[in-house]
């Protein structure tokens, strides 16, 4: 899979592609992930790439030019599957949109800052719009990054154990159960008995027990959606 990232501040990318579970993703060829800095496509001597908003009083807006620019030079380079903008106001993103967009070829994403991107470029270039939940960022680049962390560790051979992402949270429906490590007695603290007895079919009936137990509590509406899969 490829990801091209385009913004105007690639700086705040730098970071969460460049280590762990990420960084490994890329360096076992399973992703590429190209960031696109926006300024490089500006025409103008000052490298601008934002203006006044028309009709309005306040804020700056992406221009048309160097994002359609950017889009173009990456187009006539190779197909995308999806040229994603990351918006308050797109779909709200979840486990089923990672996964659908873990199986795409190449996909853009392109990350809007200020008072957001020209209209045109959402009309006449984007083929869908992602928003991360109902709240609002300074830019786009957060919102970008969290969804190419999702997208990625979906990737058959990122995640080392190749189960561990199908026994997350989401993944099948499900809240995840509560996970232990050693020492298995903290301060009087103690982990679940069961999970130290070496009863493999017992230790998964609990999880799953435990699955239901917190969808229930934590994820109601989740809940009621899936309640007549499940066997009890
Ligand atoms: N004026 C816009 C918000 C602009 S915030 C509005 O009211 O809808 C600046 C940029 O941050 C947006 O263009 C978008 O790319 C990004 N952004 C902000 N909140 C986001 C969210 N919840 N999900 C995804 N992207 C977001």
């Amino acid at each position: 899979m490829r990801i091209d990232i385009i913004s105007c501040v690639p700086q705040l990318l730098e970071s969460p592609f460049q280590h762990s579970i990420l960084k490994r993703a890329q360096q076992k060829g399973l992703v590429e992930i190209h960031i696109h800095n926006l300024r490089d496509y500006a025409s103008d001597k000052y490298k601008s790439v934002d203006d006044y908003a028309f009709g309005h009083e306040a804020g700056m807006v992406l221009k048309i030019e160097p994002i359609a620019k950017c889009l173009r030079s990456l187009q006539s380079q190779r197909k995308y599957d999806e040229i994603i903008y990351t918006s308050p106001d797109g779909e709200t993103f979840d486990q089923k949109s990672a996964n659908r967009l873990s199986l795409l070829q190449n996909i853009i994403i392109l990350c809007g800052h200020y008072k957001g991107v020209d209209e045109r470029v959402r009309e006449h270039f984007i083929t869908k719009e992602i928003s991360i939940g109902d709240y609002v960022l300074s830019g786009g680049e957060l919102a970008a990054a969290v969804i190419a962390d999702a997208v990625i560790r979906l990737i058959p051979g990122v995640l080392s154990d190749e189960t561990s992402a199908l026994t997350d949270s989401f993944q099948d429906g499900l809240i995840a159960p509560p996970v232990y490590t050693r020492p298995a007695d903290f301060e009087g603290m103690k982990v679940p008995e069961i999970l130290l007895s070496g009863h493999t079919a017992k230790i998964s009936a609990w999880n799953l027990e435990q699955s239901i137990k917190r969808t229930k509590e934590r994820r109601p509406a989740l809940y009621e959606k899936i309640k007549h899969h499940l066997s009890h």
